[in-house]
């Protein structure tokens, strides 16, 4: 997939956004949409994602909606930090198939990282268990600070 192509309404985000496909939530508001990954490349990783644009990537995000999907990637670091005390994080975000990006709906990733534990492959890692990531969503919502 090149930077410069239409939006694909059937890509595996929109489909989790109408609920076509199940995602384990962590939180969400109007705006924007934090799910684990369901491919973790350590333990925690969590992705945000803006629910109405229809933005691939960093190019075309309207700059209005990237400021609430940073915020929200900011809340959700904070609590995951929180919730699982990695010692690092990193924050990913990849553009166009040369870049690494496998999924056509702009996202940020939450990566956190323990300087004992190597980093999964992007696009590598194991599919996790559904019950994990629920355990894991569920300590990281109880750290979420309240919306402003
Ligand atoms: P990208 O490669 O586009 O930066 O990241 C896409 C991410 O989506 C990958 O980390 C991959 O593990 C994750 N992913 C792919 N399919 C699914 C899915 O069906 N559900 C969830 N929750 N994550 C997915």
């Amino acid at each position: 997939m090149t930077l410069h192509a239409p939006y694909d309404p059937d890509n595996i985000f929109a489909k989790i956004l109408r609920g076509d496909i199940p995602s384990v939530k962590v939180w969400e508001d109007e705006h924007v949409l934090a799910f684990m990954d369901v491919f973790p490349q350590s333990e925690g990783h969590v992705l945000v994602i803006a629910k109405q644009s229809t933005a691939r990537n960093l190019l075309e995000i309207e700059p209005d909606v990237l400021a609430q999907v940073i915020a929200a990637t900011q809340r959700t670091a904070r609590a995951v930090e929180k919730a699982l005390k990695p010692e690092g994080f990193q924050i990913l975000q990849f553009n166009g198939e040369a870049g690494g990006q496998t999924v056509f709906h702009l996202h940020f990733h939450i990566v956190p990282r323990w300087a004992d534990r190597p980093m999964k492959g992007h696009g590598h890692a194991p599919m996790a268990d559904t019950a994990v990531l629920r355990s894991l969503a569920e300590r990281i919502a109880a750290e979420l600070e309240p919306l402003k």
